[in-house]
């Protein structure tokens, strides 16, 4: 059996959604943790040419990264490389049909606050998570304006979630939802592994990060262009960054980056930052921040497979510079991951779930919450609110078709 290497980080959502998959499909393999060990870090570099993690080997043989291991895994050629019997691959391959009461799509903080109450209502909801647990937490160190937590670690936060809607009896499995039909009740949803049917559906598929579609940006990916401080900021031990946006996250990870970095200079389009008070206050005090005003990246610019400079552009004046820099990490903001829902429930222009105030989208039965559509708030607390909320209206839903509903 070839022997497979996954190399990783300390903290890196990336590489546990890697670890997943090979877990999900019962493949041993060996994981190698490169944090605080520059040797090993050099030699990934040296031997893949990558700035990130998490890199993956079967035996000599460089795979790439958790998204071409899941490409191999969907298109069945990870268990050629493996020399296992063909099986769970793409193409729906177990033809029985499962029937549930709900089916939550997503598992981040709203799709388990609607586990936690659709589970008390003993409707034994199933949870698709699709790779990523923990949503947009997977992503980030800290939380700390949830109300009424006092721990300060997302991901010790997501695995309570996940625990305490599995404790009432919600379901999680780790499937990739690849079609939907709700024009038919009981709604259908297919995996690339199975078929179900359900009476009521929540959807919390959240968001993800916003590229910048520049020319460069995909050319030096994991080369010097990222989109997670915590899982590469190791790679750039003493080196200048660029990141890239005036949120919230952008300020975060800025913070984080340095604890390696020698500088962080934050590129935003504006001359005032989006990100609260707070943030704004920590990044302005932190001595190895700097901050480049109504500013925007052209392009990023490498050479030997490794991002040498930014090109930045004032765009109040126009004037362009090459800017020399060792990485730039991209945090714009989110769009919403919705591409599954188009012409099936109405979308606002911007692609968000459109829903009424029970969290009920176009079509009866069908509930969404969380960052799907909500582009205002986007915070944990909020998602657990309407994921709470859709969890109730499909325990109602349920209830009013059975004809056991309660009044109201
Ligand atoms: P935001 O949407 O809040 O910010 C995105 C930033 O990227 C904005 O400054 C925006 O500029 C900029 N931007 C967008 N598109 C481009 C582009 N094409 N080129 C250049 N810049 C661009 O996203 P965040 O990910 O920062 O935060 C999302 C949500 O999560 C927020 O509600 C935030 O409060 C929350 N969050 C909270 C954290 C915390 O409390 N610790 C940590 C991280 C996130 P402009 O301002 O001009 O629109």
């Amino acid at each position: 059996m070839p022997q497979i290497k996954v190399y990783t980080t300390d903290f890196c959502p990336y590489c546990d959604v890697a670890k997943r998959i090979l877990e999900n499909k019962e493949i041993e393999y060996e994981e190698i943790n490169i944090h605080g060990n520059p040797e090993m870090r050099d030699h990934i570099e040296e031997l893949t040419g990558r700035r990130d993690v998490p890199q993956i080997f079967i035996d000599d043989q460089h795979i790439g990264d958790d998204d071409n291991l899941a490409e191999l895994a969907r298109s069945g050629e990870l268990d050629k490389l493996l020399e296992k019997e063909e099986g769970n691959t793409l193409g729906h391959n177990n033809n029985t049909i499962e029937e549930r009461n709900v089916i939550i799509i997503g598992g981040g903080t709203a799709g388990y606050a609607a586990g936690v109450y659709t589970s008390r209502a003993m409707l034994e909801p199933l949870l698709l998570v699709g790779d990523t647990l923990g949503g947009q937490l997977s992503l980030t160190l800290d939380l700390e304006n949830y109300p009424g937590y006092f721990g300060d670690q997302a991901g010790e936060f997501v695995n309570g979630l996940k625990e305490q809607a599995e404790n009432f009896g919600t379901e999680t499995r780790f499937e990739y939802v690849t079609e939907v039909d709700f024009n038919n009740h009981p709604f259908s949803v297919k995996t690339y592994d199975n078929q179900y049917v359900a009476k009521s559906i929540v959807i919390c598929t959240g968001a993800s990060p916003r590229t910048l579609d520049i020319p460069g940006e995909k050319e030096y990916g994991g080369r010097g262009v990222s989109y997670c401080a915590t899982c590469d900021g190791f790679f750039f031990q003493d080196q200048r960054l660029i990141v890239v946006g005036g949120g919230d996250a952008a300020l975060e990870e800025g913070i984080f980056l340095t604890k390696y970095a020698s500088e962080v200079i934050i590129v935003h389009r504006r001359d005032q930052l989006r990100a609260s008070q707070i943030m704004q206050e920590r990044a302005f005090k932190n001595d190895k921040i700097k901050f480049i005003w109504d500013t925007v990246v052209d392009e990023i610019q490498g050479e030997e497979q490794k991002v040498t400079a930014a090109l930045l552009r004032n765009i109040k004046t126009n004037d362009t510079e090459i800017f020399p820099i060792d990485g730039v990490f991209i945090f714009v903001g989110h769009i919403p991951n919705t591409e599954l829902f188009k012409g099936v429930i109405n979308l606002n222009d911007q692609g968000y779930i459109i829903v009424d105030e029970k969290q009920q989208t176009s079509i009866e039965g069908i509930f969404a919450a969380g960052d799907v559509h909500d582009h205002v708030f986007r915070q944990a607390i909020t998602a657990a609110g309407t994921g709470a909320a859709a969890g109730i209206m499909a325990e109602k839903f349920v209830a009013e078709l059975e004809n056991r509903a309660y009044p109201g």
